[in-house]
Protein backbone atom coordinates (compact mmCIF):
# COMPACT_ATOMS: atom_id res chain seq x y z
CA UNK A 1 0.00 0.00 0.00
CA UNK A 2 1.03 3.58 -0.83
CA UNK A 3 2.33 6.01 1.68
CA UNK A 4 -0.25 8.86 2.76
CA UNK A 5 -0.44 12.31 0.63
CA UNK A 6 0.79 15.68 2.87
CA UNK A 7 -1.11 18.20 2.56
CA UNK A 8 0.20 21.25 4.38
CA UNK A 9 -2.61 23.95 5.02
CA UNK A 10 -6.72 23.55 4.90
CA UNK A 11 -7.47 26.64 2.88
CA UNK A 12 -10.12 26.52 0.15
CA UNK A 13 -6.56 24.50 -1.95
CA UNK A 14 -5.52 22.29 0.84
CA UNK A 15 -9.34 21.01 1.63
CA UNK A 16 -9.91 20.71 -2.22
CA UNK A 17 -7.12 19.01 -2.60
CA UNK A 18 -7.66 16.67 0.30
CA UNK A 19 -11.24 16.32 -0.78
CA UNK A 20 -10.60 15.15 -4.23
CA UNK A 21 -7.83 12.49 -3.22
CA UNK A 22 -9.51 10.87 -0.12
CA UNK A 23 -12.67 10.47 -2.66
CA UNK A 24 -10.60 8.69 -5.01
CA UNK A 25 -9.19 6.45 -2.11
CA UNK A 26 -6.30 7.94 -1.68
CA UNK A 27 -5.08 8.02 2.46
CA UNK A 28 -4.37 12.20 2.71
CA UNK A 29 -2.91 13.71 5.98
CA UNK A 30 -4.13 17.22 6.07
CA UNK A 31 -2.33 19.29 8.26
CA UNK A 32 -3.29 23.57 9.18
CA UNK A 33 -1.22 25.30 11.90
CA UNK A 34 -4.75 27.27 12.87
CA UNK A 35 -7.27 25.63 15.20
CA UNK A 36 -9.63 25.27 12.40
CA UNK A 37 -9.75 24.43 8.43
CA UNK A 38 -10.78 27.23 6.05
CA UNK A 39 -7.94 29.55 5.69
CA UNK A 40 -8.43 33.02 5.10
CA UNK A 41 -11.81 32.36 3.27
CA UNK A 42 -13.84 31.46 7.12
CA UNK A 43 -12.83 35.64 7.55
CA UNK A 44 -13.75 37.02 4.14
CA UNK A 45 -17.74 37.51 4.07
CA UNK A 46 -18.87 37.81 0.21
CA UNK A 47 -16.90 36.21 -2.32
CA UNK A 48 -16.83 37.39 -5.77
CA UNK A 49 -17.66 36.49 -8.09
CA UNK A 50 -20.75 35.60 -7.40
CA UNK A 51 -21.03 37.65 -3.90
CA UNK A 52 -22.43 34.34 -1.82
CA UNK A 53 -21.64 34.10 1.81
CA UNK A 54 -17.99 32.63 2.22
CA UNK A 55 -19.32 30.02 4.57
CA UNK A 56 -21.89 28.54 1.83
CA UNK A 57 -19.49 27.25 -1.23
CA UNK A 58 -20.64 24.81 -2.80
CA UNK A 59 -18.60 21.78 -2.33
CA UNK A 60 -17.32 19.86 -4.96
CA UNK A 61 -19.53 16.95 -3.45
CA UNK A 62 -22.63 18.18 -3.15
CA UNK A 63 -25.53 17.16 -5.90
CA UNK A 64 -26.88 20.32 -8.04
CA UNK A 65 -29.20 22.35 -6.57
CA UNK A 66 -28.04 21.61 -3.21
CA UNK A 67 -25.80 23.90 -1.46
CA UNK A 68 -23.94 22.75 1.21
CA UNK A 69 -21.55 23.92 3.48
CA UNK A 70 -17.77 23.65 1.98
CA UNK A 71 -15.86 23.55 5.75
CA UNK A 72 -18.61 21.16 7.37
CA UNK A 73 -19.49 18.67 4.22
CA UNK A 74 -16.75 17.45 2.92
CA UNK A 75 -14.57 16.21 6.14
CA UNK A 76 -16.55 14.49 8.58
CA UNK A 77 -17.58 11.79 6.46
CA UNK A 78 -14.15 10.90 4.76
CA UNK A 79 -11.81 8.30 6.60
CA UNK A 80 -9.38 8.73 3.98
CA UNK A 81 -8.58 12.25 5.88
CA UNK A 82 -6.43 12.41 9.13
CA UNK A 83 -6.67 16.42 9.75
CA UNK A 84 -4.57 17.77 12.33
CA UNK A 85 -5.13 20.96 13.21
CA UNK A 86 -2.70 23.46 15.78
CA UNK A 87 0.10 21.27 13.92
CA UNK A 88 3.24 22.82 12.26
CA UNK A 89 5.74 21.19 10.30
CA UNK A 90 9.04 20.66 12.24
CA UNK A 91 11.13 19.05 9.09
CA UNK A 92 11.20 17.32 5.89
CA UNK A 93 13.28 14.94 5.24
CA UNK A 94 13.83 11.90 3.06
CA UNK A 95 13.09 11.18 -0.42
CA UNK A 96 11.01 12.38 -3.11
CA UNK A 97 8.26 9.91 -3.23
CA UNK A 98 8.78 8.54 0.51
CA UNK A 99 9.43 11.91 2.51
CA UNK A 100 10.09 11.64 6.30
CA UNK A 101 8.05 14.66 7.78
CA UNK A 102 8.68 15.77 11.92
CA UNK A 103 5.56 16.96 13.06
CA UNK A 104 4.12 19.12 16.10
CA UNK A 105 0.86 19.11 17.53
CA UNK A 106 0.01 22.19 20.25
CA UNK A 107 -1.74 21.14 23.51
CA UNK A 108 -5.13 19.71 22.75
CA UNK A 109 -6.86 21.73 25.64
CA UNK A 110 -10.61 20.74 24.52
CA UNK A 111 -10.70 17.22 22.37
CA UNK A 112 -12.98 18.31 19.36
CA UNK A 113 -14.54 14.50 19.33
CA UNK A 114 -15.93 15.03 22.65
CA UNK A 115 -17.27 18.44 22.62
CA UNK A 116 -20.99 19.24 21.81
CA UNK A 117 -19.98 23.24 21.44
CA UNK A 118 -23.05 23.27 24.18
CA UNK A 119 -21.30 26.79 25.35
CA UNK A 120 -21.17 26.54 28.97
CA UNK A 121 -17.22 27.01 29.53
CA UNK A 122 -17.33 30.51 27.19
CA UNK A 123 -20.25 31.24 30.00
CA UNK A 124 -17.57 30.47 33.04
CA UNK A 125 -14.55 31.65 31.34
CA UNK A 126 -13.20 34.20 28.99
CA UNK A 127 -10.36 31.80 27.82
CA UNK A 128 -12.60 29.82 26.16
CA UNK A 129 -14.21 30.98 22.70
CA UNK A 130 -16.26 30.18 19.66
CA UNK A 131 -14.02 30.83 16.46
CA UNK A 132 -16.82 31.02 14.12
CA UNK A 133 -19.84 29.00 14.14
CA UNK A 134 -18.49 27.39 10.31
CA UNK A 135 -14.98 26.38 12.33
CA UNK A 136 -13.95 22.30 11.59
CA UNK A 137 -13.44 20.70 13.95
CA UNK A 138 -16.67 21.60 15.66
CA UNK A 139 -15.39 22.45 18.42
CA UNK A 140 -14.82 25.71 21.03
CA UNK A 141 -10.92 27.01 21.21
CA UNK A 142 -9.50 27.30 24.90
CA UNK A 143 -6.51 30.31 24.67
CA UNK A 144 -4.38 29.68 27.81
CA UNK A 145 -3.21 33.53 27.96
CA UNK A 146 -6.64 34.26 28.65
CA UNK A 147 -6.68 31.58 31.75
CA UNK A 148 -8.67 32.81 34.21
CA UNK A 149 -10.46 31.84 37.88
CA UNK A 150 -13.31 30.38 35.53
CA UNK A 151 -11.22 27.91 33.36
CA UNK A 152 -10.56 25.29 35.79
CA UNK A 153 -14.37 25.55 36.64
CA UNK A 154 -15.09 25.18 33.06
CA UNK A 155 -13.04 21.86 32.88
CA UNK A 156 -14.94 20.23 36.29
CA UNK A 157 -18.47 21.05 34.87
CA UNK A 158 -17.81 20.34 30.95
CA UNK A 159 -21.01 18.04 30.46
CA UNK A 160 -18.54 15.60 28.08
CA UNK A 161 -15.08 15.80 29.91
CA UNK A 162 -13.56 17.20 26.55
CA UNK A 163 -11.45 19.90 28.41
CA UNK A 164 -7.81 19.18 29.43
CA UNK A 165 -6.33 22.34 30.76
CA UNK A 166 -2.88 20.14 31.49
CA UNK A 167 -2.53 18.73 27.64
CA UNK A 168 0.61 18.93 26.57
CA UNK A 169 2.19 19.39 23.04
CA UNK A 170 2.97 15.83 21.20
CA UNK A 171 5.40 14.82 17.88
CA UNK A 172 4.91 12.23 15.38
CA UNK A 173 6.75 11.38 11.99
CA UNK A 174 4.71 10.16 9.36
CA UNK A 175 6.70 9.28 5.85
CA UNK A 176 4.59 9.99 2.78
CA UNK A 177 4.84 9.89 -1.13
CA UNK A 178 4.10 13.03 -1.87
CA UNK A 179 4.09 16.68 0.02
CA UNK A 180 1.14 19.68 -1.54
CA UNK A 181 1.84 23.17 -0.18
CA UNK A 182 -1.02 24.80 -0.43
CA UNK A 183 0.58 27.44 2.97
CA UNK A 184 -1.98 30.07 1.25
CA UNK A 185 -0.86 34.19 1.74
CA UNK A 186 -0.90 36.27 4.69
CA UNK A 187 -1.88 40.26 4.74
CA UNK A 188 0.65 42.22 5.13
CA UNK A 189 0.93 44.14 8.53
CA UNK A 190 1.11 47.73 6.90
CA UNK A 191 2.73 48.87 10.36
CA UNK A 192 6.15 49.99 8.73
CA UNK A 193 4.34 51.76 5.73
CA UNK A 194 4.68 55.40 8.02
CA UNK A 195 2.39 57.57 6.40
CA UNK A 196 -0.74 55.60 7.40
CA UNK A 197 -0.75 55.77 10.79
CA UNK A 198 -1.24 51.77 10.51
CA UNK A 199 -1.04 50.36 14.37
CA UNK A 200 -0.89 53.64 15.69
CA UNK A 201 -4.46 54.72 14.91
CA UNK A 202 -7.44 52.66 15.28
CA UNK A 203 -9.30 53.40 12.91
CA UNK A 204 -6.90 52.43 10.28
CA UNK A 205 -7.53 48.97 9.42
CA UNK A 206 -6.63 46.73 6.64
CA UNK A 207 -9.38 45.33 4.12
CA UNK A 208 -9.24 41.66 5.77
CA UNK A 209 -9.99 43.58 8.99
CA UNK A 210 -12.94 45.50 6.98
CA UNK A 211 -13.95 42.03 6.18
CA UNK A 212 -14.44 41.13 9.78
CA UNK A 213 -16.32 44.23 10.61
CA UNK A 214 -18.67 43.43 7.41
CA UNK A 215 -19.49 40.10 8.55
CA UNK A 216 -22.58 39.47 10.57
CA UNK A 217 -20.87 37.46 13.00
CA UNK A 218 -17.90 39.58 13.30
CA UNK A 219 -17.31 41.68 16.19
CA UNK A 220 -20.09 44.37 15.33
CA UNK A 221 -22.71 41.53 14.06
CA UNK A 222 -22.06 43.24 10.50
CA UNK A 223 -22.38 46.71 11.64
CA UNK A 224 -20.10 49.55 10.16
CA UNK A 225 -18.54 51.17 12.85
CA UNK A 226 -15.26 52.86 13.94
CA UNK A 227 -13.51 50.65 16.05
CA UNK A 228 -12.15 53.20 17.78
CA UNK A 229 -15.50 53.99 19.58
CA UNK A 230 -18.22 52.12 17.70
CA UNK A 231 -19.23 54.86 15.78
CA UNK A 232 -21.23 54.79 12.59
CA UNK A 233 -18.79 55.10 9.61
CA UNK A 234 -20.17 58.19 7.22
CA UNK A 235 -17.01 58.67 5.45
CA UNK A 236 -14.63 55.85 4.03
CA UNK A 237 -11.52 56.37 1.92
CA UNK A 238 -9.59 52.92 0.51
CA UNK A 239 -6.18 52.91 -0.35
CA UNK A 240 -4.68 50.48 -3.13
CA UNK A 241 -1.32 48.96 -3.51
CA UNK A 242 -0.26 49.32 0.30
CA UNK A 243 3.07 47.54 0.58
CA UNK A 244 2.80 45.67 -3.16
CA UNK A 245 4.16 47.44 -6.58
CA UNK A 246 7.06 48.93 -4.32
CA UNK A 247 10.56 48.17 -4.06
CA UNK A 248 10.87 48.98 -0.64
CA UNK A 249 8.20 46.19 0.89
CA UNK A 250 6.93 43.88 -2.03
CA UNK A 251 7.94 44.26 -5.83
CA UNK A 252 4.55 42.30 -7.50
CA UNK A 253 1.30 43.34 -7.76
CA UNK A 254 -0.82 41.76 -5.24
CA UNK A 255 -3.24 40.96 -8.43
CA UNK A 256 -7.03 40.60 -6.24
CA UNK A 257 -6.68 43.51 -4.07
CA UNK A 258 -8.88 46.15 -6.85
CA UNK A 259 -11.45 43.24 -6.66
CA UNK A 260 -11.75 42.86 -3.56
CA UNK A 261 -11.33 46.26 -2.50
CA UNK A 262 -14.58 47.36 -5.22
CA UNK A 263 -16.35 44.36 -3.84
CA UNK A 264 -16.20 45.85 -0.27
CA UNK A 265 -16.77 49.15 -1.76
CA UNK A 266 -19.73 47.85 -3.50
CA UNK A 267 -21.41 45.95 -0.57
CA UNK A 268 -21.17 49.27 1.49
CA UNK A 269 -22.72 50.77 -1.14
CA UNK A 270 -25.59 48.84 -1.49
CA UNK A 271 -26.11 47.93 2.03
CA UNK A 272 -24.68 50.88 4.16
CA UNK A 273 -27.01 53.25 3.18
CA UNK A 274 -25.39 56.51 3.05
CA UNK A 275 -21.81 56.31 3.53
CA UNK A 276 -19.64 57.70 1.40
CA UNK A 277 -16.78 55.41 -0.43
CA UNK A 278 -13.53 57.05 -2.01
CA UNK A 279 -10.60 54.72 -3.51
CA UNK A 280 -7.17 56.46 -4.04
CA UNK A 281 -5.34 54.37 -6.72
CA UNK A 282 -2.49 53.77 -9.12
CA UNK A 283 -4.14 51.53 -11.49
CA UNK A 284 -7.06 49.79 -11.07
CA UNK A 285 -6.32 45.63 -11.83
CA UNK A 286 -10.22 44.24 -12.08
CA UNK A 287 -8.62 41.37 -14.34
CA UNK A 288 -11.16 39.40 -16.65
CA UNK A 289 -15.03 39.03 -16.07
CA UNK A 290 -14.16 41.33 -12.39
CA UNK A 291 -14.57 44.75 -14.85
CA UNK A 292 -17.82 44.57 -13.64
CA UNK A 293 -17.07 45.07 -9.77
CA UNK A 294 -15.44 48.39 -11.06
CA UNK A 295 -18.01 49.57 -13.40
CA UNK A 296 -21.07 49.11 -10.57
CA UNK A 297 -18.78 51.28 -8.18
CA UNK A 298 -18.73 53.86 -10.40
CA UNK A 299 -22.81 53.47 -10.78
CA UNK A 300 -23.10 53.26 -6.96
CA UNK A 301 -20.81 56.59 -6.80
CA UNK A 302 -17.76 54.91 -5.30
CA UNK A 303 -15.33 58.18 -6.20
CA UNK A 304 -11.71 57.54 -7.16
CA UNK A 305 -8.96 59.65 -7.31
CA UNK A 306 -5.66 58.25 -9.29
CA UNK A 307 -2.97 59.84 -6.69
CA UNK A 308 -1.34 58.86 -3.32
CA UNK A 309 -2.32 59.63 0.32
CA UNK A 310 0.45 61.68 1.96
CA UNK A 311 -0.15 62.43 5.57
CA UNK A 312 -2.58 60.83 7.96
CA UNK A 313 -3.71 62.84 11.14
CA UNK A 314 -6.34 61.63 13.38
CA UNK A 315 -8.72 64.46 15.30
CA UNK A 316 -10.06 64.79 18.78
CA UNK A 317 -13.57 63.42 17.58
CA UNK A 318 -12.24 59.78 15.78
CA UNK A 319 -12.01 61.25 12.92
CA UNK A 320 -8.85 61.30 10.42
CA UNK A 321 -7.47 64.08 8.37
CA UNK A 322 -6.16 63.20 5.02
CA UNK A 323 -3.67 64.70 3.15
CA UNK A 324 -3.97 63.29 -0.59
CA UNK A 325 -2.04 64.04 -3.57
CA UNK A 326 -3.95 63.81 -7.20
CA UNK A 327 -1.14 62.29 -9.44
CA UNK A 328 -3.95 63.47 -12.79
CA UNK A 329 -4.34 67.09 -11.67
CA UNK A 330 -1.05 67.46 -10.27
CA UNK A 331 -2.36 68.85 -7.24
CA UNK A 332 -2.96 67.96 -3.20
CA UNK A 333 -6.46 67.68 -1.51
CA UNK A 334 -7.80 67.34 1.97
CA UNK A 335 -10.11 65.04 3.07
CA UNK A 336 -11.85 64.03 6.07
CA UNK A 337 -13.17 60.39 7.02
CA UNK A 338 -14.24 57.69 9.54
CA UNK A 339 -12.23 55.16 8.85
CA UNK A 340 -8.79 54.46 6.27
CA UNK A 341 -8.69 50.93 4.97
CA UNK A 342 -5.54 50.13 3.44
CA UNK A 343 -5.16 47.17 0.58
CA UNK A 344 -2.42 46.03 2.03
CA UNK A 345 -0.01 43.15 0.10
CA UNK A 346 -0.35 39.82 0.06
CA UNK A 347 2.71 37.86 1.13
CA UNK A 348 3.55 34.25 1.62
CA UNK A 349 3.07 32.91 4.63
CA UNK A 350 5.44 32.42 7.43
CA UNK A 351 7.53 29.88 7.47
CA UNK A 352 7.88 29.58 3.69
CA UNK A 353 11.34 30.39 2.73
CA UNK A 354 12.34 27.37 5.43
CA UNK A 355 10.27 24.92 3.68
CA UNK A 356 11.14 26.06 0.26
CA UNK A 357 14.78 25.44 1.28
CA UNK A 358 14.43 22.13 2.89
CA UNK A 359 12.38 20.51 -0.45
CA UNK A 360 15.25 22.28 -2.97
CA UNK A 361 12.41 24.07 -4.71
CA UNK A 362 12.24 27.75 -6.88
CA UNK A 363 10.82 30.63 -5.19
CA UNK A 364 9.57 33.71 -6.84
CA UNK A 365 8.95 36.64 -4.45
CA UNK A 366 8.93 34.02 -1.56
CA UNK A 367 6.15 31.82 -3.03
CA UNK A 368 6.40 28.49 -4.80
CA UNK A 369 7.79 28.81 -8.22
CA UNK A 370 6.66 26.37 -11.04
CA UNK A 371 9.22 23.63 -11.50
CA UNK A 372 8.29 23.71 -15.62
CA UNK A 373 7.12 27.81 -16.15
CA UNK A 374 5.87 26.91 -19.22
CA UNK A 375 4.07 23.96 -17.68
CA UNK A 376 1.31 23.42 -15.17
CA UNK A 377 1.97 25.50 -12.51
CA UNK A 378 1.35 23.38 -9.89
CA UNK A 379 4.35 20.84 -10.08
CA UNK A 380 6.96 22.66 -7.96
CA UNK A 381 9.45 19.44 -7.65
CA UNK A 382 9.60 15.88 -7.96
CA UNK A 383 6.79 14.63 -6.16
CA UNK A 384 6.07 17.84 -4.66
CA UNK A 385 3.00 20.19 -5.81
CA UNK A 386 1.77 23.85 -5.23
CA UNK A 387 -1.61 25.41 -5.39
CA UNK A 388 -3.60 27.95 -4.59
CA UNK A 389 -1.94 31.23 -2.29
CA UNK A 390 0.43 29.37 -1.90
CA UNK A 391 1.59 30.01 -5.88
CA UNK A 392 0.80 33.58 -5.58
CA UNK A 393 -1.90 35.79 -4.84
CA UNK A 394 -5.34 33.83 -6.11
CA UNK A 395 -9.10 33.85 -5.93
CA UNK A 396 -10.63 31.21 -4.80
CA UNK A 397 -12.18 29.76 -8.08
CA UNK A 398 -8.18 30.06 -9.37
CA UNK A 399 -7.49 27.88 -6.31
CA UNK A 400 -9.59 25.47 -6.61
CA UNK A 401 -8.62 24.81 -10.19
CA UNK A 402 -5.16 24.24 -9.59
CA UNK A 403 -5.88 21.88 -6.67
CA UNK A 404 -7.92 19.66 -8.86
CA UNK A 405 -5.30 19.89 -11.28
CA UNK A 406 -2.77 18.77 -8.42
CA UNK A 407 -5.04 16.01 -7.16
CA UNK A 408 -5.20 14.45 -10.66
CA UNK A 409 -1.75 14.88 -11.53
CA UNK A 410 -1.39 12.89 -8.07
CA UNK A 411 -3.79 10.23 -9.29
CA UNK A 412 -2.15 10.16 -12.69
CA UNK A 413 1.27 9.40 -11.29
CA UNK A 414 -0.33 6.90 -9.08
CA UNK A 415 -1.69 5.15 -12.36
CA UNK A 416 1.68 4.37 -13.90
C1 LIG B 1 -9.63 40.86 2.01
C2 LIG B 1 -9.71 39.68 1.07
C3 LIG B 1 -10.88 39.42 0.40
C4 LIG B 1 -10.95 38.34 -0.51
N1 LIG B 1 -12.12 38.13 -1.16
C5 LIG B 1 -12.19 37.13 -2.07
C6 LIG B 1 -13.39 36.91 -2.79
O1 LIG B 1 -14.38 37.61 -2.59
N2 LIG B 1 -13.42 35.90 -3.70
C7 LIG B 1 -12.34 35.11 -3.94
O2 LIG B 1 -12.42 34.23 -4.79
N3 LIG B 1 -11.18 35.28 -3.26
C8 LIG B 1 -11.09 36.28 -2.33
N4 LIG B 1 -9.94 36.44 -1.62
C9 LIG B 1 -8.85 35.49 -1.86
C10 LIG B 1 -9.01 34.20 -1.04
O3 LIG B 1 -8.81 34.52 0.31
C11 LIG B 1 -8.00 33.16 -1.51
O4 LIG B 1 -8.27 32.84 -2.86
C12 LIG B 1 -8.07 31.86 -0.75
O5 LIG B 1 -8.06 32.11 0.63
C13 LIG B 1 -6.89 30.99 -1.15
O6 LIG B 1 -7.00 29.78 -0.47
P1 LIG B 1 -5.71 28.96 -0.07
O7 LIG B 1 -6.20 27.68 0.47
O8 LIG B 1 -4.74 28.92 -1.18
O9 LIG B 1 -4.96 29.81 1.07
P2 LIG B 1 -5.40 30.30 2.51
O10 LIG B 1 -6.82 30.64 2.58
O11 LIG B 1 -4.39 31.34 2.85
O12 LIG B 1 -5.18 29.01 3.44
C14 LIG B 1 -3.89 28.55 3.74
C15 LIG B 1 -3.94 27.66 4.97
O13 LIG B 1 -2.64 27.13 5.20
C16 LIG B 1 -2.33 27.19 6.58
N5 LIG B 1 -0.86 27.25 6.68
C17 LIG B 1 -0.02 28.20 6.21
N6 LIG B 1 1.26 27.85 6.43
C18 LIG B 1 1.23 26.65 7.08
C19 LIG B 1 2.24 25.78 7.58
N7 LIG B 1 3.54 26.05 7.45
N8 LIG B 1 1.85 24.64 8.21
C20 LIG B 1 0.53 24.35 8.36
N9 LIG B 1 -0.47 25.14 7.90
C21 LIG B 1 -0.13 26.27 7.25
C22 LIG B 1 -3.02 28.47 7.06
O14 LIG B 1 -3.26 28.41 8.45
C23 LIG B 1 -4.32 28.43 6.23
O15 LIG B 1 -5.35 27.74 6.91
C24 LIG B 1 -9.83 37.51 -0.72
C25 LIG B 1 -8.64 37.77 -0.02
C26 LIG B 1 -8.58 38.85 0.86
C27 LIG B 1 -7.29 39.15 1.59
S1 LIG C 1 -18.45 22.83 27.96
FE1 LIG C 1 -17.37 21.14 26.99
S2 LIG C 1 -18.79 20.39 25.40
FE2 LIG C 1 -19.53 22.41 26.05
S3 LIG C 1 -18.58 23.83 24.57
FE3 LIG C 1 -17.20 23.72 26.34
S4 LIG C 1 -15.72 22.11 25.82
FE4 LIG C 1 -17.45 21.89 24.44
S1 LIG D 1 -4.37 44.35 -7.44
FE1 LIG D 1 -4.66 46.58 -7.49
S2 LIG D 1 -4.32 47.25 -5.35
FE2 LIG D 1 -3.48 45.20 -5.55
S3 LIG D 1 -1.33 45.53 -5.96
FE3 LIG D 1 -2.36 45.24 -7.95
S4 LIG D 1 -2.90 47.29 -8.65
FE4 LIG D 1 -2.37 47.43 -6.47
Amino acid sequence: MSDPVLVIGAGVAGLTVAVELADSGVETVLVDRETSVGGNALNLYKAFPTDDCFYCFESNRSRPGIRKCFYRSALLDQPNIDLRVDTEIEEIKGEPGSFEIRLKQGPQYVDSKKCTMCGACTKLSDAFSLLSPQCQPQSVIFNPEKEDEGSSKAEEECPTGAIDLNAESSETTLTASDIVIATGYQEMKPNQVDEYGYGQYSNVITQLELAKILDPNGPSHGALVRPSDGAQVRRLLMVQCVGSRDENYHPFCSKICCVFALKHANIIRRERNGTDVSVVYMDIRTYDRHERYYREAREAGVEFTRGRVSEVNPLEDGTLDITLYDSLLDKYFKTNVDLLVLSSALEPSTGMTKMIEELGLESASGYVSPANLLDTEVVAGDHVYACGGAIGPAEVPESVTQARAVASKILQERMR
